[in-house]
C-alpha cells in the first residue's frame, strides 16, 4: 500500500535555513538607495528592519541556524504533513503522482506565520516593542499578530480597504491574537490621509498598505516594519517549507519532477523551491513552474526592472519583475496575488530559465480548488487555487507519464469563503492583464542608471 501521509519526526524538522542566494547563476542585484542610485547599505534601513534580518537579507552564507524559541513555536504545526493527492489523481484520470506539501496546518492557516514567528523574535531580541505591518487577504496580518503575540510585541496592521470589508473574519483572527487593526487608507499616517483625500473610496492596494506600515515604523523608536513576502529573508524563512518536502520525498524514495508554486510576492514558492535549485544546476531534470493570476502577470508580462515596493516610494528600489510600483491590481480579483512587484529571488530565477512563469485565471482556479475540495476534502484558498490548477494542468499533458509532481498548498480556504459563494452565484469573471493600465504605470518606473 502507498503511503497517503507522510509524516517526518518533529526531532527532523530542520534545524537551519537554506539560503538559495548564492546558487543563483550571475547572482542578485543588491537594493538601491532610491535618493543616491547607489547600493543601500544596512545603516539606513535599520530605522525599520533588526541588524539580525539586515544580515539575513545580504548574507552570502548558505545555511543559517534556526534559533531554539523559533523552533519551539514552529513545533505547534511543523513539520506540516506531505500528502499524495491520489483522488485527485484518479479525477483527472492520470499516471502522475501528486503530492502537496500541506501549509494549511499552521495557526493562521497557511505558509507565513514561518517567517511570521522569525521576524518576530528577531525584532523582540533587538528590544522593539511595537511591529506594524500591511495585509492583503488578511494571512499575513494574522501570522505576524500570532507571532508577536508569542514574543510580547504590540502589533498594528494596515489592512487593505477591499480584503478589511470583504474578509470580517480575517480581523476577528487578528483581534484574538490581540492586535490593533485599520483599514488602509487610513487616517493614521499622512500618506493614508492623503490617499483618502484624493479619493475616499478608495479599494486600497497592498502598495499602499506597505507605504502606510513603513511610515508607521519609521516615526517611532519602538516599533519596526515586518514584511510577509518578497524579500530575501522571508523566502529563507519560508525554505523550511523545501527542506521538510525533500526528507518526506527521500522517506518514500521519491524525487520531484516537476515544482509548483503560486506567486503573489514569490515566498512560498520560493520557500518549497529553494532547496531544489542547487539539484537542478547539478545536473537532476527538475522543472519549477511559478504561477500568477491574468489579472495581475507580474512574471509573465512584466519587466526586470529597479522599482519601489510600494506607492509612496519610500521603500529601497528592488531589482525584481514589477508592473509598476502605482499599478492598481483590479478589485473584481477574488484571491490574494495582487502585488505589483515579486520576490528578487524568484525574479532571478526566472531571469535565469530556472523558474518557468505561467499566468491563470481565476475561473479555472476556483474549478481546480472545487475539484481539490471534492476529491481531497481540504478547501483551498483561492491563491492554492493557482498552485492547483498548475498541478492539474502539467498531470494531464501526457495522462501516461508516472512523473512526480510537488506542489506547494500555501493555504486552506476556510476564511475566503465569501470568494467561494462568488464563484458559485456567477459574480466572478475572468479579467486578462489591462495593457494600458500597466503600461501607465510601467512609464513610472525610477531611472537607475
Ligand atoms: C500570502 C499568500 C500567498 C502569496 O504570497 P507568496 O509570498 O507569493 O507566497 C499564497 N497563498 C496563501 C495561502 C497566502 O496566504
Amino acid at each position: 500500500m502507498t503511503a497517503k501521509k507522510i509524516f517526518l519526526p518533529e526531532n527532523e524538522m530542520p534545524s537551519q535555513w537554506y539560503n538559495v542566494g548564492p546558487d543563483i547563476p550571475n547572482g542578485l542585484q543588491p537594493p538601491l538607495d532610491p535618493a543616491t542610485g547607489q547600493p543601500m547599505g544596512p545603516e539606513k534601513l535599520s530605522a525599520i528592519f533588526p541588524m539580525a534580518i539586515l544580515e539575513q537579507e545580504m548574507t552570502d552564507q548558505r545555511w543559517i541556524d534556526i534559533p531554539e524559541e523559533v523552533r519551539d513555536i514552529y513545533k505547534i504545526w511543523r513539520p506540516s504533513p506531505l500528502i499524495r493527492a491520489d483522488n485527485l489523481e484518479k479525477a483527472i484520470g492520470t499516471k502522475a503522482r501528486i503530492y502537496y506539501k500541506y501549509e494549511g496546518v499552521s495557526p493562521a492557516g497557511s505558509h507565513k506565520p514561518n517567517s511570521a514567528v522569525a521576524q518576530a523574535y528577531y525584532n523582540k531580541e533587538a528590544g522593539i516593542k511595537r511591529l506594524a505591518t500591511e495585509t492583503g487577504a488578511g494571512q499575513w496580518g494574522s501570522a505576524l499578530s500570532f507571532a508577536a503575540h508569542k514574543f510580547g510585541l504590540e502589533c498594528k496592521v494596515y489592512m487593505v480597504r477591499i480584503s478589511y470589508d470583504q474578509k470580517p473574519y480575517r480581523k476577528s483572527m487578528m483581534n484574538t491574537y490581540g492586535a490593533e487593526i485599520v483599514a488602509s487608507p487610513s487616517e493614521d499616517t499622512e500618506f493614508g490621509r492623503q490617499m483618502l483625500k484624493d479619493n475616499p473610496n478608495s479599494n486600497g492596494s497592498l502598495g499602499i498598505a506597505i507605504s502606510e506600515a513603513v511610515m508607521d515604523a519609521a516615526s517611532r523608536d519602538d516599533t519596526n516594519y515586518a514584511l510577509g513576502s518578497v524579500l530575501n529573508h522571508v523566502v529563507l524563512h519560508q525554505s523550511i517549507i523545501g527542506l521538510e518536502a525533500k526528507k518526506q520525498l527521500a522517506m518514500i524514495g521519491a524525487e520531484p519532477d516537476v515544482i509548483i508554486g503560486c506567486c503573489g510576492g514569490g515566498s512560498n514558492f520560493g520557500g518549497i523551491a529553494a532547496p531544489f535549485v542547487a539539484d537542478k544546476l547539478n545536473g537532476k531534470n527538475i522543472r519549477f513552474v511559478g504561477v500568477e493570476p491574468a489579472s495581475c502577470p507580474t512574471l509573465t508580462k512584466g519587466k526586470l526592472a529597479y522599482d519601489f515596493g510600494d506607492v509612496a516610494k519610500v521603500t529601497p528600489l528592488l531589482y525584481m519583475f514589477t508592473l509598476g510600483h502605482d499599478f492598481m491590481p483590479p478589485g473584481i480579483h477574488a484571491g490574494g496575488l495582487r502585488y505589483h512587484g515579486m520576490s528578487p529571488i524568484v525574479s532571478a530565477l526566472v531571469r535565469e530559465n530556472i523558474i518557468e512563469p505561467i499566468s491563470v485565471h481565476q475561473l479555472e482556479c476556483f474549478e481546480a480548488g472545487r475539484l481539490f475540495a471534492q476529491t481531497e476534502g481540504i478547501i483551498p484558498a483561492p491563491e492554492t487555487c493557482h498552485a492547483i490548477r498548475a498541478a492539474i494542468i502539467e498531470a494531464t499533458k501526457d495522462k501516461n507519464e508516472p512523473i512526480n509532481i510537488l506542489f506547494n498548498f500555501s493555504g486552506h480556504g476556510m476564511m475566503d469563503m465569501v470568494s467561494y459563494d462568488k464563484f458559485y452565484q456567477g459574480q466572478l469573471e475572468n479579467y486578462d492583464y489591462p495593457a494600458a493600465e500597466i503600461a501607465k504605470s510601467m512609464a513610472n518606473l525610477p531611472k537607475v542608471d
